[in-house]
């Protein structure tokens, strides 16, 4: 079998056997790219070394050796030889590039003998012992595992006794000195002296290469990213070109394409008389890659040549390593160049401009989830740069903010009131904080994760949030925080980013997003291939107008309680809850209609005709409900009965399991006035927008948690009897449609029987999946981290749709609703509609519609673009 390959023998799409690196030096080589000479190790060597127990084998050994031979023919040197040594590097290269994976070796080969030979050869022994010690310190490193901070203390002793700035300022006799503590070093640490045999350190070299595919750090990283473990890695071993030669030799890293912002100019960085890492250790500083432009012409006008050439062959963006030896230019690596989502936006752009690609691949070149930093505000650069950073937590909500601090929520909404930006810093939030978080320009917490409260309820809105900032120490009733040391007061103003969960003392401000330019372009093209549609989950006005700037289609999901909770409506809201007659029930059901009807009259205005699917009461009542002595105690004088009556109808409403318990229509079916006040509420609007505005608004009604067709018999007439008589009031008619979420198993198993009462279903994937799964999603997060560990499933269900089972249920509904309805509409409003593997899944079963929070539009829309590619 065979197990080697010359560069001459491979391309670019023999990655798998051959590592990306492998694969692409092969290209590099093939296109006549000036490349040292080299070959591969296969990743299936790798994947047999495992099979043999962690050996080689006769076959590979012998194959590795017959194509050195080879190489030594090619190079006129020859490996161990003291008058004209090889010299090669060792290279690991897998699939896809891993950090924590085994680091280069560079100068293998050399020995006490040969480093004489190369010194001779080269009539440069400076640059032999400095080649030398840096071979001894990688592979000690590496291979032989002695911790490198044993050499770099060494290095800098040489440096400080010898009162030297840097390592090329060390004369032969330091090097030479340096090498033999270096040498001292290994034998004290392994109690073996380093190997001088070429062979043995070439062949150690190699396994610890193979070695190193399954070290705890590559895992980590491969479980992290999902890369399979049976990849294996490749090795490389190339002939060495040197860039410590001196001031006519060089190294560094360049990108074909500005990696941060996309712009075209050739870009990257370089340092003289170095090798290897040095560039990227920052011993000293590189200089930017246009210097080499007046240091070596020559080598900079091919450079570009090659950058060119390069971009073309590959229509990507590169990012290069270069070695150059004595003015001659070797080209080391190339790979497509990782990008921040500006750049990736611009570079596929101009790509597609420049008729490299084309829109398909342009849009299949960005990561839809990248695109999210782009759709928030961002600092402005040069306050940032000034900025003074106090406290780091989770990056919980991207995007920027800077305001006043403020510590309640009824503190942030009457700053606001006043134009004052607020930020409100608490501990954590809950749900009485909501007026809060909708008023204020960012929110940071000290306690809570990625999935608190604070933070999903900001990533819903796309509001900036910074949480668990563990640093800082807040005492909300002190109107303060402190963080080490320093207090900041009400009204100080901080700044946050919640890209990175950075908090800032004082002022920096910041920059709206840009939907024009080449973003616009691109969702453009998106728009021309995608299928689905793209809806948004929005409860107000402002929400919709964010949603319908971002490319909103329509509402998919319009909750009616967040409605509710403001604070003039609240009383309203439970004395309708704790009502014990009907009337008095109604009486306060009048009064909350006039809410609900101006928040349905902006929202409409906001979304125009598009379509606006509003969902009935859902949440069980008791969350509405007060819960602390002092509310109920105000609340009991407000509706002038008794404290202890008040606590113990609380206390009746109270469910042990809430989200099983009385909600969704099951209010409805209990207490029909409820729905029927939101209907009217919802259609003296349209009748308003309509006659005012002349606007042919589409209203969808949508029915919570149904699972019994008696249910939507039940009420699905109720809500049209409600419907047409505010129309008919008003001498109206307008089309308009009454469906259901499909979210209680039992509905989609039965869907045909529900489709005969509901013109649409809408997915409701979150409790669709809870009640699936058998998860609650609020205690999840116990058990999550080790079934995930366990490969019970891949991914978050909550995040991404399981597929398998909940898609498996959703399919069902599809084709039983189609058959019982053929027009039926099918949509999705679960926290999922935003996800794009989930989106690519709603393609693929036949969905017309995904919904998601505004801030994801267009991620969703990329997301299908790419699906339907
Ligand atoms: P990584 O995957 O960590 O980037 P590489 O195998 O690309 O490791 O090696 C790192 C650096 O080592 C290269 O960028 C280059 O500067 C240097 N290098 C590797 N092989 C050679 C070689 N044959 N001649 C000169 N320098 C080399
Ligand atoms: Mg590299
Ligand atoms: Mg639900």
């Amino acid at each position: 079998k065979k197990w080697v390959y010359f560069f001459e023998e491979g391309n670019a799409n023999m990655k798998a056997l051959l590592g990306g690196k492998g694969a692409n030096l092969a290209e590099m080589k093939r296109i006549g790219l000036p490349v040292p000479n080299g070959f591969t190790i296969t990743t299936e060597a790798c994947n047999a070394y495992y099979e043999n127990g962690k050996n080689l084998g006769e076959e590979v050994n012998s194959q590795i050796f017959e194509y050195l031979k080879k190489l030594e023919g090619i190079t006129g040197k020859t490996f161990g030889s003291k008058e004209n040594p090889l010299l090669v590097s060792v290279r690991s290269g897998s699939v896809f590039s891993m950090p924590g994976m085994m680091d280069t070796i560079l100068n293998l080969g050399l020995n006490d003998d040969t480093v004489e030979g190369l010194a001779a050869l080269t009539e440069n022994p400076r640059f032999a012992y400095d080649s030398y010690r840096r071979f001894i310190q990688m592979f000690s490193d590496v291979v032989l595992k002695v911790a490198k901070y044993n050499f770099e203390h060494a290095l800098e002793a040489a440096k400080r006794n010898n009162g030297l700035t840097y390592d090329t300022d060390l004369t032969v006799d330091h090097l030479k000195a340096l090498v033999k503590t270096y040498k001292d070093i290994v034998m004290k640490e392994t109690r073996k002296p380093f190997p001088q045999e070429p062979e043995i350190q070439l062949i150690m070299a190699v396994n610890s290469v193979f070695e190193s595919w399954d070290n705890p750090r590559a895992n980590i990283y491969r479980n992290l990213n999902d890369i399979a473990h049976n990849l294996g890695t490749a090795v490389n071993i190339q002939e060495m070109v040197f860039g410590n030669m001196g001031d006519t030799s060089g190294t560094g890293v360049a990108f074909t394409r500005n990696p941060s912002t996309g712009d075209s100019a050739f870009f990257g960085e370089f340092l003289l008389n170095a090798q290897g890492e040095d560039v990227v250790a920052g011993i000293r500083t590189p200089k930017p890659i246009s210097e080499l432009k007046e240091i070596m012409p020559e080598v900079y006008k091919q450079f570009i040549e090659i950058s060119k050439k390069l971009e073309t062959h590959y229509k990507d963006m590169q990012d290069i390593e270069f070695t150059i030896e004595r003015g001659k230019l070797f080209m080391l690596q190339t790979r497509n160049g990782k990008r921040t989502a500006p750049a990736a936006v611009n570079i596929a752009v101009d790509l597609v401009e420049e008729g490299l690609i084309d829109e398909e691949t342009a849009i299949m070149r960005l990561e839809p989830d990248q695109i999210d930093q782009l759709l928030h505000p961002t600092f402005d650069e040069v306050d940032l740069a000034n900025a003074k950073e106090i406290a780091k937590g989770l990056p919980a909500s991207p995007g920027a903010a800077c305001g006043q601090v403020f510590f309640s929520a009824e503190d942030v909404v009457a700053a606001q009131a006043k134009g004052i930006p607020a930020m409100l810093v608490r501990q954590e939030t809950s749900p009485e904080d909501i007026e809060g978080m909708v008023s204020c320009v960012g929110i940071l917490t000290s306690r809570g994760g990625m999935t608190s409260h604070a933070a999903v309820v900001a990533r819903g809105m796309g509001k900036c949030c910074v949480a668990g900032c563990g640093e800082i120490k807040v005492e909300e009733y002190a109107k303060q925080f402190h963080v080490d040391g320093l207090v900041v007061k009400e009204g100080d103003y901080i700044s946050l980013d919640g890209n990175n969960g950075r908090v800032f003392l004082g002022k920096i401000r910041t920059k709206e997003v840009e939907l024009t330019g080449n973003f616009g372009k691109l969702m453009a093209w998106a728009d021309v291939h995608r299928v689905l549609k793209v809806r948004t989950n929005a409860d107000n006005p402002r929400d919709s107008k964010v949603a319908v700037k971002f490319g909103a289609e329509g509402i998919g999901l319009c909750r009616t309680e967040h409605m509710f909770f403001e604070e003039e409506r609240i009383p309203v809201v439970r004395r309708m809850i704790v009502a014990k007659t009907i009337e008095a029930r109604k009486e306060a059901l009048d009064l909350l209609l006039p809410f609900q009807r101006a928040d349905f009259i902006g929202i409409f205005e906001a979304m125009g005709e598009r379509p606006v699917t509003i969902r009935l009461l859902d949440p069980p009542l008791h969350e509405f409900l007060p819960h602390e002595d002092k509310d109920i105690e105000a609340l009991a004088k407000d509706m002038k009965i008794s404290a202890a009556e008040l606590k113990s109808i609380v206390n009746d409403l109270k469910e042990f399991n809430p989200m099983l318990g009385h909600r969704g229509c099951r209010l409805a079916i209990t207490y029909p006035e409820i729905y029927q006040m939101q209907v009217r509420a919802i259609f003296e609007a349209v009748v308003d927008v309509v006659k005012r505005l002349d606007l042919k608004v589409k209203p969808e009604v949508m029915i919570p948690l149904v699972g019994f067709e008696k249910e939507l018999e039940i009420l699905a007439p109720l809500v049209r009897k409600t419907a047409n008589e505010v129309l008919e009031e008003h001498g109206l008619q307008i089309d308009y449609k009454v469906g259901t979420m499909i979210e209680v198993p039992r509905a989609a198993l039965l869907a045909d029987d529900i489709a005969k009462h509901a013109e649409f279903f809408s997915f409701g994937t979150n409790d669709l999946t809870q009640m699936t799964l058998g998860f609650s999603r609020d205690d999840a997060g116990k058990f999550m981290p080790e079934y995930r560990k366990k490969e019970i499933f891949e991914k978050d269900p909550f995040q991404t749709i399981d597929q398998k089972g909940v898609g498996k249920l959703m399919k069902m509904a599809i084709e039983l609703g189609r058959a019982q309805r053929p027009d039926i509409k099918l949509g999705i409003c679960g926290e999922h509609g935003g996800e794009p593997k989930s989106v690519e899944f709603c393609h693929a079963i036949g969905l017309e519609y995904v919904s998601c929070s505004p801030y994801r539009v267009p991620i969703a829309k990329l997301a299908a673009a790419q699906a339907a590619i």
